[in-house]
């Protein structure tokens, strides 16, 4: 059956009984652009915009950032982009603003933190708007903006408040941070949709850092704990009528999709190179058959346990 719908795999995401869900790209350099547009998906679902700012003396210009954003929607035209504003701190630093001397940098003014705690840091920011916005008058890509490492339904409403003011109309924040899962229908309230990056809810849930290899037991994306969280904000996102996609990298493993997918989120969005499988898988499985492989991970013990019991269903 999979291979059947590996070889017929093209548009829209969709269970066996016809659930659709949105399958898109992760996008994180200019130079992967043409290769992530040409693959068959929804748009983009995590557009990184570090590489715009990091490795360089000076912040961009607006015009600048407007050029490159603007290629990106061309390129997408008449597809969904999700931009998610600059995401740096001390474990990547900006030569243009000072970090000060963090002992924990995963743990520090990172994400949207550092509009929050320097003029230099909320300067970022408008300028990113700015240019966001004026590249979306532009072109005909449905844009969307997300902040990184939300912690609280106050900084949710902030955001949003502040894409609202550059006439940005759809305006959101990931969920990375356990404290937003626990509290996302708060975050949703002041926001539009949430976007769950599963890479680094992980870390925080688990207490392990990311880039350490010897703690991948502990990053399984298949962690119980983590897909509970993950349950949480989709509930939310179903309560209030809002969508809740994963951007992490939990979205590109096939079987894993399809549970994210029984836990109710709307869209996912992976490494280009998935997409096809993802969606193959998806079309073998009915909705009510994702909900039982949801139901059956969120039951097991750990990790290793809930990819058995999903293989065995
Ligand atoms: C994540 O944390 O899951 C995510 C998608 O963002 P990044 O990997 O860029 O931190
Ligand atoms: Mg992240």
């Amino acid at each position: 059956r999979r291979a059947e719908a590996l070889a017929s795999s093209r548009g829209p995401g969709r269970t066996a009984d016809g659930h659709t869900v949105q399958l898109m790209v992760n996008l994180g350099s200019p130079a992967d652009l043409d290769a992530a547009a040409a693959i068959d998906s929804e748009g983009v679902g995590l557009f990184r915009t570090e590489f715009l700012f990091l490795d360089r003396e000076n912040a961009p210009t607006v015009d600048e950032q407007t050029e490159t954003y603007g290629r990106v929607f061309a390129a997408f035209a008449g597809r969904k982009v999700v931009v998610r504003t600059l995401d740096a701190g001390a474990d990547k630093p900006l030569a243009f603003v000072d970090h000060g001397d963090e002992p924990n940098p995963a743990l520090g003014v990172r994400g949207i933190r550092l509009a929050d705690h320097s003029d230099a840091g909320r300067a970022l920011l408008e300028d990113q708007l700015t240019a966001i916005s004026a590249a979306a008058a532009k072109h005909e890509a449905d844009v969307w903006v997300m902040a990184p490492m939300v912690s609280t339904p106050a900084e949710a409403a902030a955001f949003a408040a502040a894409c609202r003011a550059h006439g940005i109309a759809k305006a959101g924040t990931m969920i990375e941070v356990p404290a937003a899962a626990l509290r996302s229908g708060l975050v949703l309230d002041g926001c539009d949709f949430a976007s769950l990056g599963t890479n680094d809810l992980g870390q925080y849930t688990m207490a392990a850092d990311r880039m350490n290899g010897d703690l991948a037991e502990l990053l399984d994306p298949w962690q119980p704990a983590l897909l509970e969280l993950v349950s949480l904000a989709a509930e939310s996102g179903r309560e209030l009528d809002k969508p809740v996609g994963v951007c992490g990298e939990a979205a590109s493993d096939p079987q894993l999709a399809c549970v994210l997918v029984g836990l109710g989120v709307t869209s996912l969005s992976m490494s280009p190179g998935s997409v096809a499988e993802v969606r193959a898988e998806l079309a073998t499985r009915t909705l009510a058959e994702c909900a039982a492989m949801a139901a059956a991970v969120l039951h097991a013990p750990d990790a290793v346990t809930a990819r058995r019991v999903v293989t065995e269903l």
